[in-house]
């Protein structure tokens, strides 16, 4: 239950005075989470990226060009163009230092003249411009009198809009959400008093929405800072609770004596590599240990975490219980699937696919619950309400951090005591580790299986596209096997099937039916079908869009073409480079731009060309987006985030991990003064599944 001093805060703006349901639809589609319509919060969370200062008031001749200037001048004349003229509507305004041309496009002439009476004194606000040797305002953004003048803000924050939704209106409807603010108690305790003087939640936010200049609103300004370490806190704390929640559910000690995990590994066509071998170690030393598991297991693409996660599950089946494997699409599911169903069952390891859409499900339910099925493979079906495990023992999430907190806390809960185990196929910098993970214990593949050469990476401007099918043709020729990746155009899937459909009609001409095809908009059994083919090498060049950017792993796929590269994002560049470079053959990697490269494009580049360490580029990466953008709506680069930043608010992330310890070891409960303020900063940050949790006991 939220509690009810909150409710105006997560009202729908509709309730905001001025807010009808046309502007509430577009505030809707600025600050809406999915699903659900914008409230207030979402709003006073809208944070301006930058601001416009008024406060330089200097005589006309004195005011600086090219800059926003407050300038006080008598309207002088009015100088209307003719009635069918599609001149400007000019005033001329003059102060006793000079005079200015205002200038208006598709005005409405009444309201200029009732705004700018001939012979009245006005403040006028704009961006003054020499044109022509003549001082002019093109759209001043002000006209005021005295009386605007005194409500006026002389430093005006500057938002993210969308399409349709004026300023004036969305500042408006932020002024009218900061009014239903209420003041909170202080959830902080010793550790933001390190930080400079901190401001209240309440005030924070007021001195960002209505900055007192254009510092205020800095990310390393004292109330964004404020912001920046609640949300963090939030999430830690969050964290840590669920954390400890499951660690007090005492694990059962459960691993088997190694029979089966024997069989699969003679199965398999290879020896595991000393870094799995000590991963597994560890897998199976908390396996044994009657605390639960909550183990991360981390290595680049490629790294061969599969067959570790198989053998840890196979030691869960030893000791009589089930595992579960669950994988972010339902084509990864059902590729884990192909991979291991065949080892797991030449050890006698009864394994099923549970997908959305299985054909099988009521009977595939049945065994589970009977304990029929060993392991089970699948996507976020595996979880839902109807699903029941006879005896999970273990769950393993692949490509975690697609998954939020909620997720893994719905695994947990499909057994009784569950060990977890997270893999994540992007390196996460050390520093993002505790971010998105809190304190799991790691391990890490940190070297790949023997035998791989390094992979050829180059780029080319999109101009020498026909060097690129003359290679393929030759390559095709010697028996390789190459992707196609096509751009990824944001917020368009349907754009982006285009662009695929065309590239693949376009290689149709050159290969003919050696070209397939892969997207999003496929149903399951065509997409099956075009990776089966590819995989048997019926196709040799598969054009796809990026749903084969994580973990699709065919072996002979040698040659990745990845088109528009300056489009995607570096550790996007290097999953999708990963899918090559996984046989003994030689692999290459081309990169087509379109010319010419931005600054930040060229040096994704050059960092991919440069090394396939993920872990570097995972760094590199984050070091280049914690630059990009700054003007973007979105100003964390960071998912999940609205507020942090991780390259400016990084400190403050250890800061909240050990405050939040702090707190719980004082206060595990959160109870008392201090425990409901923190349990409205949980609130305030979506952070509710830990508070059900804390509830549950
Ligand atoms: P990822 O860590 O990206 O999930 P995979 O588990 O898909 O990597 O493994 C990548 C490829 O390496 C697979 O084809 C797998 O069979 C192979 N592989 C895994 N471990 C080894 C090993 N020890 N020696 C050789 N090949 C291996
Ligand atoms: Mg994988």
């Amino acid at each position: 239950m939220r509690p009810s001093l909150l409710n105006p805060l997560f009202a729908p703006v509709t309730g905001l005075p001025g807010v009808g349901p046309k502007i509430a639809k577009l505030l809707d589609k600025l600050v809406g989470e999915s699903g659900t319509g914008a409230r207030v919060l979402d709003l006073l969370f809208h944070l301006p990226y930058a601001t416009i200062d008024r406060r330089s008031r200097a005589k006309i001749a004195e005011a600086p060009f090219d800059r926003v200037v407050l300038i006080e001048a008598r309207v002088v004349e009015h100088r209307a163009p003719g009635p069918r003229s599609k001149a400007p509507y000019k005033v001329l305004v003059e102060d006793e230092t000079g005079d200015v041309l205002l200038v208006f496009f598709l005005a409405n002439p009444q309201w200029i003249e009732k705004s700018l009476p001939v012979g009245e004194t006005r403040w006028i606000s704009g961006k003054l411009e020499l044109w022509d040797g003549h001082r002019q305002i093109v759209h001043p953004d002000r006209v005021l009198d005295a009386e605007g003048l005194s409500r006026m803000q002389a430093v005006e924050p500057v938002y993210g809009l969308t399409e349709g939704l004026q300023p004036r209106v969305l500042g408006k409807a932020i002024s009218a959400a900061l009014e239903r603010l209420p003041d909170l108690p202080e959830w902080h305790t010793q550790a933001i008093a390190k930080l400079p003087a901190p401001p209240s939640f309440a005030a924070a936010l007021h001195a960002l929405h209505q900055p007192e200049n254009p510092e205020a609103i800095a990310p390393t300004a004292p109330a964004r800072v404020r912001l920046a370490h609640d949300e963090l806190l939030a999430h830690q704390l969050a964290l840590a609770l669920t954390r400890e929640r499951l660690r007090r559910a005492t694990g059962r000690a459960m691993l088997g004596d190694g029979s089966r995990a024997e069989k699969i590994l003679a199965t398999v066509p290879f020896k595991l590599t000393p870094a799995q071998t000590r991963a597994l170690a560890e897998i199976r030393a908390d396996l044994a240990s009657s605390s639960r598991m909550l183990r991360l297991l981390q290595g680049d693409v490629g790294s061969g975490k599969t067959v570790v996660a198989l053998l840890a599950m196979t030691g869960v089946v030893e000791a009589g219980r089930q595992a579960a494997l669950m994988a972010p699409t339902e084509l990864l599911a059902r590729q884990h699937y192909d991979a291991l169903a065949k080892y797991a069952e030449s050890a006698g390891l009864k394994t099923a696919l549970l997908t959305g859409r299985s054909a099988e499900r009521a009977p595939m339910l049945a065994a589970l619950a009977d304990g029929d099925i060993d392991i089970a493979i699948g996507t976020h079906a595996l979880f839902q309400e109807r699903v029941a495990f006879r005896d999970l023992g273990l769950a393993v999430v692949d490509e975690q951090h697609r998954f939020g907190v909620h997720q893994r806390l719905a695994l947990g809960a499909k057994g009784e005591a569950v060990d977890i185990l997270v893999m994540t196929a992007t390196p996460i910098p050390r520093s993002l580790v505790l971010t998105y993970f809190g304190d799991m214990d790691v391990s890490t593949l940190g070297e790949k299986p023997p035998g791989r050469q390094p992979i050829e990476t180059r780029a080319l401007p999109l101009e020498r596209i026909g060097e690129v099918t003359a290679r393929l043709s030759r390559a095709l020729a010697a028996g390789s096997r190459a992707y196609w990746v096509c751009p990824l155009v944001e917020e368009s899937e349907a754009i982006d099937v285009a662009a695929a459909e065309e590239r693949c009609a376009a290689l149709k001409e050159i290969f003919g039916d050696k070209v397939g095809l892969l997207h999003g908009r496929m149903n399951s059994e065509e997409r099956d079908r075009a990776m089966q083919a590819f995989a048997a090498g019926k196709t040799q060049i598969l054009v796809a869009t990026t749903v084969i950017e994580v973990g699709v792993d065919v072996p002979e796929a040698n040659i990745m073409v990845i088109e528009h590269a300056e489009r995607f994002g570096l550790a996007q560049l290097h999953q999708l480079r990963g899918r090559v470079g996984r046989g003994k053959v030689k692999s290459s990697c081309l990169l087509l731009y379109k010319s010419p490269l931005g600054e930040t494009a060229k040096a994704r580049i050059a960092i991919l060309r440069d090394t396939e360490d993920g872990f570097r580029i995972a760094e590199e990466d984050l070091r280049l987006r914690g630059e990009g953008d700054v003007l973007g709506t979105k100003q964390s680069g960071m998912p999940g985030f609205k507020m942090a930043r991780l390259d400016v608010h990084g400190d403050l992330l250890k800061l909240a991990h050990e405050e939040a310890r702090h707190i719980l070891v004082a206060n595990p409960r959160l109870e008392g003064e201090q425990g409901k303020a923190l349990l409205l900063l949980l609130h305030l940050f979506e952070r509710e599944a830990a508070v059900k949790l804390l509830q549950a006991g």
